[in-house]
């Protein structure tokens, strides 16, 4: 079948939630694999399905499906105009039942745990995006942003966080999501959450105050410095001298080193590296930079630090799409990718499409979750094994 991206026909939605939605894997991943049955019940756990209506679309909140049985039946069979399927929090109670008891609380206040979750759009890179920007889609241009956004948030969850079970998805039109599924993280209040994104996008600020850079960060930008070079050359950013002074506008750098760079003549990013190099070995230049030994990792960060939707990692009762449901607009589906299928990615190329889903790519795409969410080392402990834990 020929790929049409664009609105997708209620009829192919419909089919797809019937007959190739993975069902089960997505409860096993929704559930945690079974470590903790109560904890992670389905039951309590909110859908919203977008329904189509003669004169919108209708979100229908606090649905929950017990089973996978149950889900098929809800999104497969019951719902023909169903457009689209996002996931929220579990509940302290089935979430149909948390209006009525939960007496004018915060609906925050009814959630029992929550998957830590990100949303990277490049539609919040318009300042330094030049390609396909109007468009509600993305393209090779611009895609280096979603990909050193995860690199650079994936070697913070891992290093600094110590989270081990961290997935990304393709969120079906220009960005990516980030799950993460350790359970220290379901816990997380909504203020904790805050915190965290305070500190994720606490980097540039911290260098700007002459601070030091989180070590992480600092070895996954090293990796993005080829990447950055290429962006920053096809998008025109140094080279351009409106866009130029645009980038520079913000960073408030140096200006005996601004000016050192500019009359260099060479307005790439290496040319500035090697500036800042220069002058931090020099020690009658060294003055000029002041505290601000990293202003090469600042520039970096302006355009390649992860730029999250706030309200999605930070408010537990928030929705995201739901992994490999479909973006009703461009077929695609939301799928699981590697770090290394992110940086070669092309949306056209590889994203799974609606109609070209057939069972061997799905099967792929579910291993690749599994692996990274480390599903098939889940490890039920045993009564007496528990019992010696608890003795401890
Ligand atoms: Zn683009």
């Amino acid at each position: 079948m020929t790929l049409v991206i664009g609105e997708v026909p209620q009829e192919i939605l419909s089919a797809y939630y019937r007959e190739r939605f993975p069902y089960d894997f997505m409860v096993h991943m929704l559930t945690h694999g079974g470590v903790d049955p109560e904890g992670w019940s389905l039951a309590h756990r909110e859908q919203g399905l977008c329904i189509a209506t003669n004169f919108d679309d209708l979100m229908r909140r606090y649905q929950a499906p017990a089973d996978a049985a149950e889900w098929r039946q809800l999104l497969g069979t019951n719902t023909r105009r169903l457009r689209k399927v996002d996931v929220g929090a579990v509940y302290y109670a089935p979430p149909a039942a948390i209006e009525a008891i939960r007496e004018g609380r915060k609906l925050a206040d009814m959630v029992a745990r929550r998957e830590l979750v990100f949303d990277v759009d490049l539609n919040d890179y318009r300042d330094v995006r030049f390609c396909c920007g109007s468009t509600a889609t993305c393209c090779t241009a611009c895609w280096p942003l979603a990909h050193a956004a995860a690199v650079l948030l994936d070697a913070l969850l891992r290093a600094d966080l110590q989270c081990t079970k961290v997935a990304w998805f393709f969120s079906g039109r220009r960005g990516l999501h980030c799950w993460v599924c350790d359970e220290k993280c379901a816990l997380l209040t909504d203020e904790r959450r805050s915190r965290l994104l305070l500190f994720i996008e606490g980097e540039r600020s911290r260098l700007l105050a002459g601070g030091e850079p989180t070590a992480s960060v600092e070895r996954a930008a090293r990796t993005l410095h080829a990447s950055f070079e290429r962006f920053v050359a096809q998008h025109r950013l140094f080279v351009d001298a409106t866009r130029r002074a645009a980038f520079l506008g913000d960073l408030a750098l140096p200006a005996a080193f601004v000016r050192t760079w500019e009359a260099a003549g060479e307005f790439t990013f290496a040319s500035m590296t090697s500036i800042c190099t220069a002058m931090l070995e020099s020690r009658a230049e060294r003055h000029h930079l002041a505290r601000r030994r990293h202003v090469a990792l600042e520039v970096l960060l302006k355009c390649f630090a992860p730029r999250l939707d706030a309200g999605v990692t930070r408010d537990r009762a928030h929705f995201i799409k739901l992994p490999f449901s479909v973006h009703p607009k461009t077929g695609f589906v939301c799928t699981p990718l590697t770090l290394d299928e992110v940086r070669t990615f092309v949306p056209e190329r590889d994203a799974l499409h609606v109609t070209r889903c057939d069972a061997a790519r799905m099967a792929t795409r579910i291993a690749v979750a599994e692996r990274a969410l480390l599903l098939d080392a889940v490890v039920v402990v045993d009564a007496s094994a528990e019992d010696e834990l608890n003795d401890e």
